[in-house]
């Protein structure tokens, strides 16, 4: 968090000494009004805003100019978008950008700002004899995975509570606007952060962040774009940024202790004893394991000694058990009992009784696997008799040599 805020202070304090001392080089861009009624801004808009912060190396002044576009747009500053309009295309961006922009912004600022803004933007067309643009046919291709990812997302938020919206989102908006060739996705994220910032939508800048990192736009440069738009939208727009975007470079950049990763070692005393309303005989259980969400598998590594087993039970999610040990047996209700060894893999559907344990003069031990739905992997029911047992056993139940 201190590097950007450290940027944004020092940017605002010309921190590295270097515009104040050079007072009075920078050549005035203010008009004589500011400097007539309030001297103190005019130096700031010369010496700091345009002396310093438009020429720092951190992001290009065509960079700059998107952002500060977006920014009067997003927020309706008709008077001063005429002036950054002309410096936009001054900077290299082209009048098909330009009307992207606007268009990108009727969305995510709102048609009266983006309607009111096309008047200002014709004004600096019809002055330099700008023709309507041309504008490209072929769409950009998607993602396919971030793309089922952003519509996963969606309509766990606004599919329920707003359907429609949630339809021209993936119709319009992400399958057409984002899509349109003209703006590339970097530069077009890039408007839309800068619209978010200027109109104080933090809880919206993750997404748009991140798909802006991912189109190659760096924390660097992340880090410049916030600051000039601390200028362009206010400290409080900025500095309420801050936060957000620190937390999404820090999990972009999380080094590898901070991975997740997960190592629980093995220990005598993990091991548990299976309940005796559970498991007829004696069964333990070791290496029990339990994913987290939004991950649902879990299981541990059972040994059931002779005789041993469960008791009937289903898995709303299926099982998978692998042997590792030993001979054994598994029954699902109404089939043949399987003699099962060691390599041999086991498939319980979801919803089938069934049991599993030793055989009766031969200790087993498998590996079990489920998922587990809203929480539970396994629903428990009556013991299995002797008689079902041993009857199960039949000639073919044997281990044999
Ligand atoms: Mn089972």
């Amino acid at each position: 968090m201190r590097n950007l805020f450290v940027a944004v202070a020092a940017a605002a304090l010309g921190a590295s000494g270097t515009a104040l001392a050079q007072s009075g080089t920078a050549p005035r861009v203010s008009p004589p009004a500011v400097y007539q009624v309030a001297p103190p801004m005019g130096r700031y808009t010369d010496e700091v805003l345009f002396g310093e912060v438009w020429r720092r190396e951190g992001l290009s002044p065509r960079d700059r100019s998107l952002l500060v576009v977006s920014t009067l747009i997003a927020n309706g500053r008709a008077a001063q978008l005429r002036g950054h309009v002309g410096r936009a295309l001054d900077n290299g961006v082209k009048p098909a950008e330009i009307a992207e922009i606007v268009t990108h912004l009727a969305f995510y600022a709102g048609w009266p700002v983006a309607v009111s803004s096309v008047q200002e933007i014709k004004a600096v067309f019809d002055q330099r004899k700008i023709e309507t643009p041309d504008f490209g046919a072929e769409p950009l291709p998607v993602d396919a995975a971030a793309e089922a990812r952003r519509k996963a997302d969606l309509q766990a938020t606004a599919g329920a509570a707003a359907p429609p919206l949630a339809e021209l989102t993936d119709r319009v908006l992400f399958a057409d606007l984002w899509r349109r060739p003209d703006l590339t996705p970097r530069d077009r994220s890039l408007v839309t952060i800068a619209a978010l910032i200027a109109n104080g939508a933090s809880e919206q800048l993750p997404f748009y962040v991140n798909r802006a990192m991912d189109a190659g736009l760096t924390a660097a440069q992340l880090s410049e774009a916030v600051t000039h738009l601390a200028f362009y939208a206010g400290w409080p727009r900025a500095m309420s940024a801050v936060p957000v975007v620190q937390k999404i470079l820090a999990d972009r950049t999380a080094p590898p202790a901070a991975t997740g990763l997960r190592l629980q070692r093995h220990a005598a005393g993990a091991t548990t004893t299976g309940p005796a309303a559970n498991f007829t005989g004696t069964v333990r259980v070791a290496s029990r394991f339990q994913a987290e969400s939004p991950a649902r598998v879990g299981g541990g590594l059972v040994s059931f000694e002779p005789g041993a087993r469960t008791a009937w039970h289903t898995h709303p999610l299926g099982q998978t058990l692998v042997v590792t040990a030993g001979c054994g047996r598994v029954q699902a209700e109404g089939g043949p009992v399987e003699v099962i060894r060691p390599g041999d893999v086991v498939w319980i559907p979801p919803g089938v009784r069934h049991w599993h344990g030793a055989a009766p003069d031969t200790a087993m031990s498998h590996l079990a696997v489920a998922e587990a739905s809203e929480g539970v992997s396994v629903r428990w029911m009556e013991q299995v008799s002797d008689q079902q047992y041993d009857g199960a056993a039949g000639n073919a139940g044997r281990c044999g040599g």
